[in-house]
């Protein structure tokens, strides 16, 4: 099961990332090709983050389709199940994957709790589109 690995290796970096404050929402750019499987990912966040100062936050997926970029004839192609790595339409063997394999921590949404905070117009939250109850409450 290698999305615990990987979540453990995302808490790491949203730790470092956000000093300790509390996370709502963790962003990220997943490649078709890491084969994550975004159940099993969230699962494992949940267990991963239990007790941290991530407890609590939620995984937010962009996911990037395989795209293969021949580097002859410039055609960019999604990649498929059924297609091997050379070009489909001059077929070269000379092509790179420009895109698939991305595991990208792009966006932490942070929960402020700084008090100076609750003078501001309430909405915040709501504007967010966050689900409610994505918060524990304890
Ligand atoms: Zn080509």
């Amino acid at each position: 099961m290698h999305e615990v690995s990987l979540c453990r290796q995302l808490a790491a970096a949203v730790t470092r990332a956000t000093g300790g404050r509390p996370v709502e929402t963790v962003h990220l750019r997943v490649g078709e090709l890491r084969q994550v499987v975004p159940e099993a990912l969230e699962y494992a966040w949940t267990f991963v983050v239990r007790g941290t100062p991530l407890d609590g936050s939620t995984l937010s997926l962009d996911h990037v389709p395989a795209v293969l970029s021949c580097d002859d004839c410039l055609l960019q192609t999604r990649l498929g199940p059924a297609l091997g790595f050379s070009c489909p339409a001059c077929g070269s063997a000379r092509t790179h994957l420009s895109s698939g394999e991305e595991f990208v921590l792009t966006a932490v949404d942070v929960h402020d709790e700084d008090p100076a905070d609750h003078a501001r117009p309430a909405g915040d939250d709501a504007q967010r589109g966050l689900p409610d109850g994505a918060l524990s409450p304890s």
